[in-house]
């Protein structure tokens, strides 16, 4: 069995209070390794790893903060194969999705903000004949992240990368669920030479180590992508505090067929937005609409791709579709099911546990889903199910597109798959997100903002929003 340790001040170390939690791998349903349940203890003592070490860190040159990075980078690449497989192990998706997404990007991250720290610069404002101002960005000092478990260590580098690249040192918790990347990172880290205290990753769960994290009066800024509930919980414990905030929170992602859409390629790509990472993306599009006179052919077609999709063992190199991430969120997405039928849909293919032979027949395995015949506002088109649960829905106009569209609580991302490309500017104009492709999905431009509206979150990942988040600004007047 392996023990997960957490990273402080650049050493592995056992828990404080000695207390580990099991670690299951979903497409056996067996626990595979433990890991530390973190307490205020160990946070102190990150706290303390991590302030010694901020200064220095902070007055490196950008390009020696680049190039330690960047060998953070390159680390990940050399051990890419193992982290897939680690990947596939803890979280349940396919390992060929772990290696060219998860592990990719999670190297591409690293080596992004590597890069973007040289190319950062602050604004200056003249007064005409008065004065000049100049804005200094300053690191905020230890900021924590918080990081779910959905792509484990792509959204965990995601947070960490612009925070470490703008000379802050960070506390991170990577999602009890699927821990073992972030320890393997943390190896990582001291073959690469990270100085010790840099980075400090703390296991465990919200109330344990979470909570405590959040509330530190001596961190002053948090990172956190997670569920909407959980943003809001943070959003209220740290009200009074003053901190800073980014939340990256949950979704019910539309996606907008219009009839003149380039059919094949748009029934691959919404195939693949319903059911990349077995419906597991915050970005993942769950709710369908279909302009009516292409609605029976489009249903037929993308059915009958949906059937194809090949599940199975998540290690096996031919699987497309792997295992949920735990037993509590497959009896969650099948409940989701099975509400779905109440409320009067009908389910086209899936619907069901899938039970494996051999190795994986324990394993939490769920076909995917595709329901029709249900209203917007009902349950199951208007709450999270983030699993293999797609509905599909007919419209007749592009206004009718758009309040659908709309017409929830969340505002993360959205696809629009149209050939009327003044049509595509002007849905694209109304669609209340954050993100809005148009006949693509999941194309990520690291540059660009992240992140959502309405209950999807507050504030932006990505790029220069990244950099400005983990920067305070000072601004300073000087008289002619
Ligand atoms: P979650 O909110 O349960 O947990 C996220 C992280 O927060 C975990 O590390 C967890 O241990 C921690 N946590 C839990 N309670 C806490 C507390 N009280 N204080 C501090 N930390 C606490 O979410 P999850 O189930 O791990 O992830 C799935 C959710 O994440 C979905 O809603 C999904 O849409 C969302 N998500 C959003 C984005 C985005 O970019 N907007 C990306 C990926 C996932």
């Amino acid at each position: 069995m392996q023990i997960i340790r957490n990273y402080v001040g650049g050493e592995l170390v056992e828990p404080i209070q000695g207390k580990y939690i099991d670690n299951v791998e979903p497409a056996t349903g067996q626990v595979y390794s433990q890991l530390p349940e973190s307490t205020e203890e160990d946070l102190e003592r990150a706290v303390e790893a991590a302030e010694k070490a901020q200064p220095e860190w902070a007055a490196l040159s950008l390009e020696e903060r680049a190039a330690i990075l960047t060998k953070l980078a390159n680390t990940i690449d050399y051990h890419s194969n193992q982290l897939a497989k680690a990947e596939a192990v803890d979280n349940g998706k396919p390992f060929t999705l772990a290696k060219n997404v998860d592990i990719y990007r999670s190297a591409a991250n690293i080596r992004f903000f590597a890069q973007a720290i040289t190319q950062f610069s602050s604004e200056s404002h003249a007064m005409s004949n008065e004065a000049i101002n100049y804005t200094l960005r300053d690191p905020i000092g230890v900021v924590g992240c918080i990081s779910p478990w959905n792509l484990p260590l792509y959204l965990f580098t995601w947070k960490i990368a612009p925070a470490l690249a703008a000379g802050n040192t960070v506390i991170a918790k990577p999602s009890e669920i699927t821990p073992m990347t972030a320890y393997l990172f943390s190896k990582i880290c001291i073959e690469a030479g990270l100085p010790a205290g840099v980075l400090n990753i703390l296991h465990g769960t919200g109330p344990s180590i979470g909570n405590p994290l959040t509330t530190h009066p001596k961190i002053k800024a948090i990172s956190f992508t997670g569920g909407t509930a959980t943003g809001a919980h943070i959003s209220k414990v740290t009200a009074a505090m003053f901190k800073k905030l980014s939340l990256e929170l949950g979704g019910k992602n539309p996606t907008l067929v219009f009839a003149d859409c380039d059919f094949e390629d748009t029934v691959d790509n919404v195939v693949r937005s319903a059911f990349s990472n077995q419906g597991q993306i915050c970005l993942c599009g769950s709710r369908i609409y279909i302009e009516r006179p292409i609605y029976q052919k489009f249903k037929e077609a993308f059915v009958k791709r949906v059937k194809t999709l090949k599940l199975g063992d998540p290690l096996k190199d031919t699987t497309q579709f792997g295992a949920l991430v735990s037993k509590p969120h497959m009896d969650k997405v099948l409940s989701y099911i099975e509400l779905a039928q109440e409320e009067g849909g009908r389910i086209l293919t899936g619907g069901k546990q899938t039970k494996l032979q051999g190795r994986c027949q324990n394993g939490f395995f769920v076909e995917p889903t595709v329901i029709e015949g249900l209203d917007n506002n009902c349950r199951t088109n208007q709450e999270e199910i983030f699993g293999p649960v797609c509905t599909i829905m007919p419209f007749d106009n592009d206004q009718e597109a758009v309040s659908l569209a709309n017409g929830t609580q969340y505002g993360l991302a959205s696809s629009v798959w149209t050939s009327d490309l003044k049509r595509a500017h002007r849905v694209a104009k109304q669609i209340e997100a954050g993100i809005v492709w148009i006949n693509c999905w999941l194309l990520r431009d690291l540059r660009t903002p992240f992140g959502g509206v309405k209950s999807s979150g507050v504030g932006r990942e990505g790029g220069l929003e990244a950099l400005r988040f983990f920067t305070e600004p000072k601004n300073v007047c000087i008289k002619y």
